[in-house]
Parts: structure tokens; C-alpha cells; sequence
């Protein structure tokens, strides 16, 4: 049987140089994991890899898992195991529509099996799980565990990564972030841009994924960038996805990477940053989500 890693390249997955005015003269690179597959983009192919491995390794055919509406972790595992020849069921946050998202669309068009279970509900993992057969794989919302962080670490292993200072990424439920850190050198910072108003339990979110594996490596997340919310997109944050596209050529998502980049550039233009610092930025994929707004409202 074809791996998993074998089933999309990511031996081409390119490193941009920002070069516009917008970033203060600092040196600033972003890694395109967006690139990676239109609409598996990013993190959540990396972060699923070793829990589909481990799924496969188990013999267990249904891989389960959870999410919202809009989840790009949802679309990502209908995609990784049609791919695998594994069933898929997604648990989905909140009551059926009599139309589905795009994201559950696609999720269902890649053979998901989708259920809905309301708010109240959906915190009660053990009880969704008693409803179903027992040889299903679950795995965490948004691909949250030990797992999903190592194979987040694997996306520094794209590129050359050693020079650079700064490692920046955006921050759902921190998986990714742990990762980053964990396999990153002594010498650089790793932050994270949380997308969630007041998430205070993030920082200790992404310490227990590092401790179970004896990391001890320091971090920061920012908390100061979500923009009202998650989801939210106020007009302003619009503008400035246009203008990244417009001056850099950088397509980003409403979710996630819009606020990444606007932090960074926020953090270059108050100095945050020393002249010689060299900061890379990943690019986390995410953009499928831009399909919820109207048309015309981005120049890309
Ligand atoms: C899910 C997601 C993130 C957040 O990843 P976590 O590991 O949950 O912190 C960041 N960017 C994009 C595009 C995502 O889809």
C-alpha cells in the first residue's frame, strides 16, 4: 500500500521573500505550506500524518474526528483518508443546516460521514464516542495530541531553517506552535498568534504537548491579534489582506494567516525586531475558508 507521505509532494513547497515596504526593512520570509494542495492546504495535512500512520498500523478502517462548520481540520481528514482507502466520520459542532458549509461540502464530497451533535453535547467526547463502534481511530479536535505535533515539526525540515531568529505561526489549538518549538534550535524564538479571544488556556495547552516529550523549550503566543474573534474579519482586516496580496503577492485566510501577517507586520513596525533578525513566517494553509464570503470581496 502507498504511505501517506507518498501521497502529496512536498518537496516543492516554495519560501517567498517579502520585499514590499510593508515589513520595515526587516527580513521577513514566509514558507508556503498554503501550496502544498488547494484545498488540504497546510498545517492540518502535516498535523493528521502520524495519526493516519498510526491508524493504519492499528488495522482500525474509520478514523473519526471532530470540528465546526468551517473546520479545515474536518476537510483535511475526509481528504487524507479517501486517500488511505480509511472510512471517515466527522462529529460536527452544532445543529444540521438544511444547506452544508463549503468546507462540509467538500468534507462530505471526499466520503465523510458527517453528524451533527450540539453545543452542549459536543464537549462530551465520551458519551459521542459511546454511540459508536468501538475499532474507530478517534483523533482530537483540530488534530490536538503528541501526534499531531510531531508531525507539525516536520515542516521545518521543508527548508534550511537554521538561519533564521524568528519563527512565527498562527495558534488554533497550539498543536502546530508545540511543534515548531520543539523543533526548533536553541537560538530561535518561536511565537504564536492566537486566534481566539481570550484563550488563557493556550499556553498551557501547548506545555503539556511539549512535556509529553520532555521539551522544556520557552515560547511565546501573542493574544492581542484576533480581531474581535474567531472568524471574525472586520473591514479593516479585509483591507489588509488586499493590500498583503496587492504589494507581496501573498494570498492569506480569514481565520488564520490574515492575523499572522498583520501581526508580524505590526511587530516590525514597532520595532519589535532588531536589524539583523531574520524572520520566517508559515504560511499555514487555510485559504479554502476565504470561499464563505462574498464574491468580490478579495482582489485574489
Ligand atoms: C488549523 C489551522 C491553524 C492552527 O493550528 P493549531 O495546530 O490548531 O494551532 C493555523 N492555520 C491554519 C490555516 C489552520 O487551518
Amino acid at each position: 500500500m502507498s504511505t501517506f507521505q507518498s501521497q502529496l509532494s512536498t518537496t516543492k513547497i516554495p519560501v517567498q521573500k517579502l520585499t514590499s515596504n510593508l515589513f520595515n526593512d526587516i527580513e521577513v520570509d514566509v514558507l508556503r505550506v498554503d501550496t502544498l494542495h488547494n484545498i488540504v492546504s497546510g498545517n492540518k495535512w502535516f498535523k493528521l500524518k502520524y495519526y493516519i500512520e498510526d491508524c493504519l498500523q492499528k488495522q482500525q478502517n474509520t478514523l473519526a474526528t471532530y470540528g465546526g462548520a468551517f473546520s479545515n481540520h474536518i476537510v483535511a481528514t475526509a481528504f487524507a483518508c479517501k486517500k488511505m482507502g480509511l472510512k471517515s466520520i466527522g462529529i460536527i459542532r452544532g445543529e444540521a443546516t438544511k444547506f452544508l458549509s463549503h468546507t462540509l461540502q467538500e468534507a462530505s464530497n471526499y466520503g465523510m460521514e458527517l453528524h451533527f451533535v450540539n453545543r452542549t453535547l459536543f464537549k462530551e467526547k465520551a458519551s459521542i464516542k459511546q454511540r459508536f463502534d468501538n475499532n474507530i481511530y478517534w483523533v482530537h479536535d483540530g488534530g490536538y495530541g503528541t501526534k499531531g505535533m510531531q508531525g507539525a515539526a516536520d515542516m521545518l525540515q521543508l527548508l534550511n531553517a537554521e538561519k533564521y531568529t524568528h519563527i512565527m505561526a498562527a495558534c488554533g489549538t497550539g498543536t502546530m506552535l508545540a511543534g515548531l518549538v520543539s523543533a526548533g534550535k536553541p537560538h530561535q524564538k518561536v511565537i504564536g498568534i492566537s486566534v481566539f479571544k481570550n484563550n488563557n488556556s493556550l499556553d498551557n495547552d501547548i506545555n503539556k504537548l511539549l512535556h509529553s516529550i520532555n521539551c522544556t523549550k520557552q515560547f511565546t503566543v501573542l493574544h492581542n491579534y484576533h480581531f474581535g474573534g474567531y472568524a471574525k474579519h472586520p473591514q479593516n482586516l479585509i483591507t489588509w489582506m488586499n493590500e498583503l496580496y496587492r504589494k507581496e503577492k501573498l494570498p492569506s485566510d480569514i481565520v488564520y494567516t490574515s492575523k499572522l501577517f498583520y501581526a508580524v507586520k505590526d511587530l516590525c513596525s514597532s520595532n519589535y525586531f532588531k536589524v539583523d533578525d531574520k524572520v520566517l513566517i508559515i504560511h499555514s494553509g487555510g485559504l479554502q475558508g476565504n470561499l464563505s464570503l462574498p464574491q468580490h470581496t478579495l482582489c485574489f
